[in-house]
């Protein structure tokens, strides 16, 4: 969702002649777009001014902008310890950026913009037109969250749950496609609790499968208890729809669960996931997980580990459980540090596994990639296949924008190396 923002603080300050600098050097604005989910996020902040304040010791200012949850739950505090820092604006106040660094250009003072103005940020963002041009984007379609986890700051930081209009959305979507994007993610912290007068996710699902030159679209991130039936159908009925399903749950115990208040149970996620397989039994699934959340036996986290096994999820994100400032479970006795980190190495080791096989079960297997990119210096070129794996594959036809099938011959537990099918598969090994 950063890098949707971080686009669309683009577009906005283009708007006044601001553009991308191609040398650090020589910028006169500088925009640190800050994520707060986990800690140490702060202290980034200021070891990036800091490394600026170097750079510019002998050169004039540029003006410094920090935008993001960062600014939002942290802003007058960074204002008052880092003095270089001109603004902070928060996530729902970004629309505000060419007023703001108007200010600043005029020697105003320092600015604090973190209103939760979410519907003037769409009503403003609505009117500027999306210059993305990559062959897949983000949309973000949905913002905000009223879950109320107790270890998460994305209520606070981001506010309540608010949906964009469909129609704003298809008329982005058609913008981005016209612009080249062969495939789309729709973003939100809770995506699937999309509800604009009633249409829902797989409403907009539906209205922009019918976009003709979109090829692809993938969402993220769901919530298991806002996965209803319709958008379950959807799997089955949008051939556009990626079949790669990320799915956090967080632990695999049910007393952890309930007591980061996730409002569901094992049982309802496992249910969940096997009527999504009889819908569609392409899917695979991806997920998020907290390691060493307050008061985890060693119980919890072997059923943490035994979900993992059982799901065989082909791709996870697992972090260190971290104590936000403000969120209830801040107030918990925190487990020793050091049982986290075992327990985060022996849960990563075995994900790794899981992934490991499931990439050797693709060599020799034929996969539809779309390309996004060519490698720089190479001859190569990178895309995805169905399921998000990347791919790479030496060609001297420009695949970019294509989908492709590709035998895969080689391969790690992050890349897969292939060949099309005009290609001599000995070419990847020369
Ligand atoms: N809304 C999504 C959901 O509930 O599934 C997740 C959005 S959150 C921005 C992304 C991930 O960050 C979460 O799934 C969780 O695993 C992780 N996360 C959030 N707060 C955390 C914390 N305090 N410590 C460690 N990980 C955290
Ligand atoms: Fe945070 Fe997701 Fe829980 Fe909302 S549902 S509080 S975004 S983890």
């Amino acid at each position: 969702m950063n890098e949707y923002d971080s686009e669309r603080i683009y577009d906005i300050a283009k708007k006044i002649n601001y553009e991308k600098s191609k040398d650090f050097n020589e910028i006169n604005c500088y925009v640190l777009n800050t994520c707060h989910i986990r800690e140490k996020a702060t202290e980034k902040v200021y070891h990036d001014v800091g490394r600026l304040k170097k750079v510019f010791r002998n050169k004039k200012k540029p003006i410094v902008i920090v935008t993001g949850c960062v600014a939002q739950a942290e802003g007058e505090i960074l204002l008052k310890r880092e003095t270089y820092i001109d603004a902070v604006i928060g996530p729902q106040s970004i629309h505000r950026f060419n007023e703001i660094i108007t200010k600043i250009e005029k020697k105003y003072k320092k600015v604090n913009s973190t209103h939760f103005d979410v519907i003037d940020k769409f009503d403003t963002l609505k009117l500027i037109k999306n210059l993305n041009n990559k062959i897949s984007s983000f949309l973000t379609i949905q913002e905000g969250c009223d879950k109320f986890c107790k270890f998460c700051v994305v209520p606070y930081t981001r506010g309540p749950e608010f949906s964009r209009s469909i129609q704003e959305l298809v008329n982005e979507c058609n913008e981005l496609v016209d612009n080249g994007s062969k495939e789309i993610t729709l973003l939100g912290q809770n995506v699937n609790a999309y509800n604009y007068n009633g249409e829902k996710l797989s409403d907009l699902i539906n209205k922009i499968s019918k976009i003709k030159k979109l090829k692809r679209i993938r969402y993220t991130t769901s919530h298991p208890i806002d996965f209803t039936s319709d958008l379950i159908d959807a799997h089955q009925s949008s051939d556009k729809l990626m079949p790669l399903i990320h799915l956090p749950v967080q632990s695999g115990s049910d007393k952890i669960l309930k007591s980061m208040n996730r409002k569901h149970n094992i049982e309802d996620y496992l249910n969940l996931i096997k009527k999504l397989k009889k819908t569609n039994p392409k899917v695979k699934f991806s997920s998020d997980f907290i390691i060493g959340y307050p008061g985890e036996t060693e119980e919890d986290f072997n059923a943490t580990l035994k979900l993992l096994k059982e799901v065989e999820y082909i791709n996870t994100y697992s972090y260190l459980y971290s104590p936000r400032p403000g969120t209830p479970a801040s107030k918990l006795k925190k487990i020793e540090e050091s049982v986290m980190k075992k327990r985060l190495l022996i849960f990563q080791k075995f994900a790794g596994e899981i992934k490991m096989k499931y990439k050797k079960s693709l060599i020799n297997k034929e996969l539809l990639v779309l390309f996004e990119n060519k490698v720089k210096g190479k001859n190569e070129f990178f895309g995805r296949d169905e399921f998000s794996n990347s791919v790479i594959v030496k060609s001297d036809e420009n695949l970019v924008g294509k989908i492709e099938k590709i035998s895969i011959i080689n391969g790690n537990q992050n890349t897969l190396f292939g060949v099309t099918k005009n290609q001599d598969r000995k070419e990847f090994a020369a």
